[in-house]
């Protein structure tokens, strides 16, 4: 019996096509490479597809009125757009686009598109395996303590009477306004741990989020409210065997453009600090994590040079490494970036620069180093020697 599925070109899976790609009111042609299709309990055809030249969280299903064949719409090749593309005209797309270039095999289908979180009602971005979801479900019940899901609203309910932790499973190692930071065992805390995992996931696309969890310990940032101290964004770091300050970050997807990212990256700073180790994140940093800390990197650097109780007028990429935890390459990257570095003609590689005098926007949260009460884990003794030389 003919049906949608026998009208038009097969769209077989691993090939490529135009589809429509929808930004707001805007409907636009791109091409797409065809992940999966389905049918639908009344026969109609759809294909799961990935943007070529987008970030994986445009990743959608499309019905077959919405694909051509390659090329109909879109002009050109695709070399010839992808480098075009590339030029910036979609900075944060084309960060991800040189690794899901790689990453062919690594695109799984997105099942849960919503979630809501005590108040709030959240797309997500990415896939996430949430082990045994029955089919169908598309939003998931996520409790805002401890991350614990439900696929539907009357167990969620019932689950945030019984839910009565007034902060994450660790001790709180740093307080200061209404902000606190917990720190969290992976080993002691597994379900708390792949719970927080398997949520963050929807929000990250990054290879190394840690469902081991054994090998990591969480920073949870939270926020104190009325009914206890509540999570806005978190980091995990390696036990051991790892120089990279952090290894996941993510501010909540609710709780996104409030500065907390920056708070987060400050903290690691200090942490670092503590441990009287240089490092820096966890690389290949995702889009959003790029974009994160060159904007802390930048606004550290920029504090360091126009104190205003000591401007710096002449230093080496050195002091201000010393000064402000970032390593090295980091702060000759973000320097070329501000264009504010002068090199010292003949200057050897220490690079003495000189700084124009300038306005500068401060952080408005700064960790404040007696305010925390940590010590290293004992596991994470690096050699210091090693990494500071
Ligand atoms: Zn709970």
């Amino acid at each position: 019996m003919p049906g949608p599925g026998d009208i038009g070109p097969p769209y077989p899976v691993g090939s490529h096509a135009d589809g429509v790609l929808t930004e707001g009111s805007k409907r636009h042609w791109q091409e797409v490479r065809i992940l999966n299709k389905r049918i639908l309990a009344d026969g109609t055809e759809e294909f799961y597809v990935t943007y070529v030249l987008f970030n994986k969280r445009l990743d959608t299903w499309l019905r077959r009125e919405s694909l051509a064949p390659l090329h109909t719409h879109t002009e050109g090749s695709s070399e010839a757009m992808r480098s075009k593309r590339a030029e910036g005209a979609h900075a944060k797309s084309s960060v991800k686009y040189k690794k899901s270039q790689d990453d062919h095999h690594g695109h799984d289908v997105k099942e849960i598109h919503w979630i809501i979180m005590g108040d709030y009602h959240v797309k997500t971005w990415y896939a996430s395996p949430f082990p045994d979801l029955p089919q169908g479900v598309h939003t998931l019940y996520i409790c805002p303590i401890c991350f614990k899901y439900h696929v539907s609203e009357a167990p969620y309910k019932r689950h945030m009477l019984k839910c009565t932790p007034r902060h994450p499973p660790g001790p709180e190692i740093y307080r200061c306004g209404n902000l606190s930071f917990f720190e969290v065992d992976g080993r002691r805390q597994k379900e708390f741990c792949r719970h927080l995992c398997l949520f963050c996931k929807l929000f990250l696309d990054h290879k190394q989020v840690e469902f081991d969890t054994d090998l990591f310990l969480f920073y949870m940032l939270c926020e104190h409210t009325p009914m206890g101290f509540r999570t806005v964004g978190y980091f995990s770091k390696e036990l051991a065997g790892s120089t990279n300050i952090l290894a996941c970050i993510l501010t909540l997807p609710q709780h996104q453009k409030k500065g907390f990212g920056k708070v987060l990256i400050d903290f690691a700073y200090a942490l670092a600090r503590k441990e009287g180790r240089f490092g820096g994140p966890e690389e290949p940093l995702s889009d959003l994590g790029k974009i994160s800390f060159q904007s802390y990197w930048k606004s550290a650097i920029l504090g360091y040079l126009y104190d205003p109780a000591s401007p710096v007028t002449q230093c080496t990429i050195k002091d201000i490494s010393n000064a402000t935890m970032i390593q090295e390459k980091d702060v000759v990257n973000t320097l070329s970036l501000l264009n504010i570095c002068k090199r010292r003609a003949g200057g050897d590689e220490g690079g003495v620069i000189t700084c124009p005098p300038r306005k500068v926007r401060y952080l408005q949260h700064k960790t404040e180093m007696a305010r925390l009460h940590w010590a290293p884990f004992p596991l994470m003794m690096l050699s210091t020697e090693a990494e500071v030389g």
